[in-house]
């Protein structure tokens, strides 16, 4: 039986591993430092947002700016907080000039987002815009028709509610998607009060290689203490 507490050792693990990722030169030599991600190791909800923006990248934790605040607000109008829930981003470097994530970068990244839902195990997974809902459902069905859906998916090896909502950068330009981002929110808490969905039959399986990207582990002894203090 897998504890809580093991699962959240082994989230470190693959944080420390991320941390000196090299998979995408370019985001590799621009990066301040990789963002992981945040939160509730062991949340019921977990957030995926599409890559780090300038202030993520100076403090190494996600939805710090603008979209971040929106997203806080967002959550306090149903009841829950930031430590309530798990939030991290399909990239976890930030694309220079905030440019758009390259299809192989997301293709290099994708395996630190699946060993993290299999890690924390949540039991909703709201995609934030395009390209986490593309990614998650593994289709390119974009997010406006998508959104304030859920279904049961499987991501990496759990099975999910998955609930596509629109990312609240977009609601910040675009006024009119506020209302419907609150409205999807609001049926947040009754979805995290479905049961969890049946999961997948597994085969033991050895857990992907996350090392042969990553640099050597003695560069790296204290691993991002504030960062790894937030799960
Ligand atoms: N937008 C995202 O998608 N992620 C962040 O972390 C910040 C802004």
């Amino acid at each position: 039986m897998v504890t809580t507490e093991t699962r959240r050792e082994e989230l470190k693990e693959v944080f420390t591993e991320a941390r000196g990722c090299t998979r995408c030169p370019q985001l590799a030599a621009t990066r301040t430092q990789v963002v992981f991600g945040a939160g509730n190791a062991d949340a019921d909800l977990m957030f995926v947002g599409e890559a780090p923006g300038a202030r993520e990248d100076e403090r190494g934790l996600p939805f710090v700016g603008a979209a971040g605040k929106m997203l806080e607000e967002l959550l306090a109008g149903v009841g829950l907080q930031r430590d309530d829930v798990f939030i991290a981003n399909v990239l976890k470097c930030r694309p220079p000039g905030n440019r758009d994530p390259a299809p192989v970068e997301i293709d290099n990244c994708q395996e630190y987002l699946f060993r993290q839902v299999e890690l924390i195990r949540p039991k909703v997974i709201c995609t934030l815009g395009n390209f986490s809902t593309k990614l998650l459902r593994a289709d390119p069905t974009g997010i406006t028709r998508l959104h304030g859906r859920p279904e049961i998916r499987v991501v990496g090896t759990r099975a999910v509610r998955l609930y596509p909502i629109h990312h609240p950068a977009a609601a910040l330009y675009t006024r009119s998607l506020q209302d419907t981002l609150r409205e999807d929110f609001a049926r947040l808490p009754g979805l995290l009060e479905q049961p969890e969905p049946d999961q997948p039959e597994t085969e033991e399986t050895e857990p992907p290689d996350l090392v042969q990207n990553a640099t050597d582990p003695e560069d790296h002894e204290d691993p991002g203490a504030e960062q790894l203090g937030l799960f």
